[in-house]
């Protein structure tokens, strides 16, 4: 019979990653499958490993949402297909998430789930703007609400008469910017003062988080006025005004905005991080991948040099021109059977410090490094370097670098064998990717490779001179530049250092310098 497989119901916390639980990550990173809504963060999905399945079935402005019967359907299919498979939502799942509805499905239909819980946007946007929704003597419980059905049925099932008494306590409402109006006026029908404090806080713990406060009666025009716009979520009591006092977040140079990230995911970590650090929302939304170079050949001709005991009289070189291309080296190293004993007798040539860095993660150290990391200077200084002693050099690559380095080694007399270790190619976005997109115009797009570049052009077409015309392009160096130029953008900001901390530098300066 069939394994069937098992769904976990896992919370992704309020939209900042890093409030993610340990657990929701053990399961991202295992799991087969993911279905994801709308309000979890893209830097928990993108990065996942092609060959999880992925099922966006949010709602977003160009593709229409699945119904709750077709997402039920939807798990119990996958677990039967005897995948393990995360259902990824906003919050924890049990809170306004359908968590319940969708466990007693897969109940029902034999399934076996789990439930992991997740740090809910009520708990988690408050403590990002500073309000304590339990305080000693001024707030002794708190109600979680839903605003959305709640306030405009005939026979409600809110206890307004008994909300409306509340004195020494706090209501977090979710779902409730459009119902404001309404749940303002019940609440004070049923008797709370007007002045009660009261707060509302679009995208919550994200870079674009908002905080408004007013008086309970003042909050609704004051929302208008502001054009808060889901997700939202409003307090009402007492501990909203220590936020005057305790509201930390924000304030970062980069703060409300977005930035859009075009690297691959599985290297575009510590980008995210640096960014988010600064303030930013990231837009985790690469345009190109890369993956194995499935083809032998070039290790077979290497082979010879990694007969331990045959040595040839020649120096032997190894030249690494990108991070990719450390990492995938070392990875189909060990694939074949070999570890570092066999690098001992190579050195090495490594241009720019993201290469230099992945070889040091390896703990590997480069002997030749040019003094400018371009290609044309590589070439030039390290086949200078070799001239005359009849070396043997691999030159480690991807699909897309340019030959130059060959030659130029080839002309220093030198004998040069390619392995390519790796391909690039455009990216394939997920409708979740394109929802992010259509709702987050960004504010910055950074290119840190020709290639994203050439991606970005790729896959936006002619709606990408839209988004990048309404944008500030930020490049990681002149040779990008020149790719940026001729896909007919414009660079406002290139990076001096040319590697990711050198790219967000620029960026803190630039928006030093233009502060809205
Ligand atoms: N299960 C989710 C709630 C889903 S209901 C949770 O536990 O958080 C969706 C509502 O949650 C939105 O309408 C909004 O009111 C609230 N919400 C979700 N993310 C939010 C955020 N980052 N900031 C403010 N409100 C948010």
């Amino acid at each position: 019979m069939k394994q069937v497989g098992k769904v976990y119901l896992v919370g992704a916390g309020p939209g900042d990653p890093g409030l993610v639980t340990v657990r929701a990550k053990e399961l991202l990173n295992a799991c087969d499958a993911i279905v994801y809504d709308r309000l979890v963060s893209l830097e928990l999905v993108v990065p996942m490993p092609e060959r999880v399945q992925r099922y966006f079935v949010g709602k977003s402005s160009s593709c229409h949402s699945m119904h709750q019967d077709e997402i039920n359907k939807l798990l119990v299919k996958l677990a039967k297909q005897g995948m393990t498979v995360v259902r990824l939502k906003g919050g924890d799942p049990f809170v306004f998430g359908r968590g319940g509805e969708e466990a007693l499905f897969l109940k029902e239909n034999g399934i076996s789930y789990e439930i992991v819980p997740g740090v809910t946007a009520g708990i988690a946007a408050s403590a990002y703007a500073g309000i304590p929704i339990t305080h000693r003597k001024q707030s002794v419980f708190t109600v979680l609400l839903t605003a959305h059905e709640a306030a405009d049925k005939e026979v409600t099932q809110v206890p307004w008469e008994w909300l409306g008494k509340i004195q020494h306590g706090s209501i977090v409402g979710y779902m409730g910017v459009t119902q404001l109006p309404s749940v303002v006026n019940k609440l004070i029908e049923a008797g709370m003062d007007p002045n009660t404090p009261a707060a509302l806080i679009e995208r919550g713990t994200t870079g674009s988080q908002r905080h408004i406060s007013a008086t309970l009666a003042d909050l609704p025009g004051k929302a208008a006025q502001e054009g808060i716009a889901p997700p939202a979520l409003f307090i009402i009591g007492k501990p909203v005004l220590l936020s005057e006092e305790l509201d930390w977040f924000g304030g970062g140079v980069l703060s409300g905005k977005r930035m859009m990230v075009t690297r691959p995911a599985d290297q575009a970590f510590d980008m995210y991080a640096l960014l988010r650090e600064q303030g930013a929302e990231v837009l985790p939304l690469p345009t190109i991948r890369t993956a194995a170079h499935d083809d032998d050949s070039g290790w077979d001709e290497i082979k010879g040099l990694f007969e331990l005991n045959v040595r040839g009289k020649a120096e032997e070189w190894i030249v690494f021109t990108s991070e990719n291309g450390v990492r995938y080296f070392i990875q189909q190293l060990f694939d074949r059977g070999y570890d570092f004993r066999f690098l001992g007798r190579f050195k090495i040539a490594a241009m720019g410090t993201g290469t230099d860095r992945a070889l040091r993660l390896h703990h590997l150290k480069a002997d030749f490094l040019p003094t400018k990391s371009t290609s044309d200077v590589l070439a030039a200084e390290f086949s200078d370097y070799i001239k005359g002693k009849a070396c043997k050099v691999i030159r480690v690559r991807g699909n897309l670098g340019d030959d130059r380095i060959e030659q130029s080694i080839e002309e220093a007399d030198a004998v040069v064998l390619p392995l390519q270790v790796y391909d690039t190619s455009t990216a394939v976005w997920d409708a979740g990717m394109w929802a992010c997109l259509d709702e987050n115009p960004p504010d910055v797009i950074t290119f840190t490779s020709g290639s994203t570049a050439a991606g970005f052009k790729e896959i936006l077409g002619d709606r990408g001179e839209e988004i990048a015309g309404n944008a500030v392009i930020a490049s990681i160096g002149p040779m990008t530049t020149q790719i940026i130029t001729n896909e007919k953008m414009k660079v406002a900001i290139e990076a001096k250092m040319h590697s990711v901390p050198g790219l967000v530098e620029e960026i803190l300066n630039y928006f030093r310098q233009h502060k809205a």
